[in-house]
């Protein structure tokens, strides 16, 4: 790897950019108004990482290389996550400055690291080629160690909840850069920068999330292509199992049934937030193009060709969508498509910058998730880690950092 990297703050330490780097380019976008095509700009280096092995070996080969160097670069990338070239002895110095320069560039510089939940969480701020800010939230748990990543430099769907929502889409990110923030990840966890784990759990990080910044079906492409590198057994690619995966989608009704078709055993979760079209319009604008039935026969599908089961991700904003007949309704809706193929997760609001809304009562939440499982639907209210260095769901929002 080409990295040379500025050192990144010790992860109980937080330091700031300079405003002048933090260049994020969009507009920010008029209620209910959504964005799909992502704005031109400069395309970021190739990175290995956005092609396949035979990719990697053709333009191994054209750059006047043998063929047999992409996998050795795939190895150092993919399997003993190298971070500076001098580890790459196996390839005379001569070649591998060339190699490293065309093919493992530097895609993410991180900038800043917070770590919450007493070291366990950790958020890290990267910079990209072209100045655009992004983030990735690092999760350890006893037993399991999740990465919440981006996929887009903001997002373009606009849901007013959400503060990636509310600064409009800047780019779609490559492939490598969606990669880079698992390799990153990666890393910082075999260095021991994490704190938490049991006794003696494996330190790899066995889930990958979808759920930071933008809208990972919106760039498709790039995003499968991720899951692929992501999932190809070392050293093509990380060797993690698709079952550790989820895509959340606000519901983008074809690009779920084409997910579906790409034989990929990932976990779906899709963002309901309101079982009625009236509210849905508001909450997740894209309902005025899918609506709720649309998006939940869309998910139920999803199940019958996958037989994963779908999450149904349902933030519980105070008096906006947490009424007891919305969670009857909700459970009505999904068991009228069958049992045993969905599970709820409700996310008590996280705070956004300008917000009106806040979080569900107790007790409403409480209510909320009895009527569910009353109704046979399993449900469990997320986790929120990371709220105090604003990591957790819907508050990325690197532009502001
Ligand atoms: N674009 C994807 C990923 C978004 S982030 C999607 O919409 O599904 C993952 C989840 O966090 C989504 O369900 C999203 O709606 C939710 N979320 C957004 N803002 C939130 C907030 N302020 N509090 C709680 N959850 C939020």
């Amino acid at each position: 790897m080409s990295d040379v990297e500025p050192t990144t703050t010790s992860p109980s330490v937080s330091t700031s950019v300079p405003a002048a780097m933090t260049t994020q380019s969009s507009a920010r976008p008029k209620p209910g108004e959504l964005t799909f095509a992502a704005p031109r700009g400069g395309k970021p280096p190739q990175h290995l990482a956005d092609l396949d092995p035979a990719e990697r070996k053709t333009a191994v080969e054209a750059l006047g290389h043998k063929g047999f160097r992409a996998k050795q670069l795939s190895t150092h990338y993919f399997e003993r996550l190298v971070e500076s070239p001098q580890e790459m002895s196996d390839l005379p110095k001569a070649i591998r400055d060339d190699l490293v320069a065309k093919l493992l560039p530097q895609l993410l510089t991180p900038i800043r690291t917070q770590a919450a939940d007493n070291g366990r969480t950790i958020k890290s701020v990267y910079r990209l080629h072209d100045g655009a800010l992004v983030e990735s939230v690092l999760m350890r748990y006893p037993k399991r160690v999740t990465i919440c990543i981006s996929s887009q430099v903001g997002c373009g769907m606009n849901c007013p909840f959400c503060a990636t929502g509310q600064e409009g889409l800047t780019r779609n990110m490559s492939t490598a850069e969606i990669v880079e923030q698992v390799v990153q990840a990666a890393r910082l966890l075999r260095r021991g920068d994490v704190a938490g784990g049991a006794e003696g759990a494996p330190l790899r990080v066995s889930n990958v999330v979808f759920m930071g910044m933008g809208e990972a079906l919106a760039n498709y492409n790039a995003a499968v292509g991720a899951i692929r590198r992501i999932t190809d057994p070392a050293p093509d690619g990380l060797g993690m199992s698709a079952r550790g995966i989820t895509v959340s989608t606000v519901g983008l009704v074809p690009a779920i049934d084409k997910l579906a078709a790409e034989g990929i055993p990932l976990t779906l979760a899709l963002s309901l937030h309101a079982p009625d079209d009236k509210l849905r319009d508001e909450l997740v604008p894209i309902n005025t193009r899918w609506s709720v039935d649309e998006a939940i026969d869309a998910a139920y599908r999803y199940f019958q060709v996958t037989g994963r089961r779908v999450s149904i991700e349902y933030a519980l904003i105070r008096d906006m969508n947490d009424q007891g007949w919305r969670a009857d309704l909700l459970g009505t809706k999904l068991n009228a498509r069958g049992r045993g193929w969905v599970h709820v997760n409700p996310i008590p609001l996280n705070p956004t910058p300008g917000s009106r809304w806040t979080a569900s009562d107790r007790g409403v939440e409480r209510e909320f998730v009895r009527r569910l499982r009353a109704r046979g639907v399993p449900t469990t209210v997320r986790d929120t880690r990371g709220s105090d260095i604003d990591g957790a769901c819907g508050q990325l929002a690197a532009a502001t950092a």
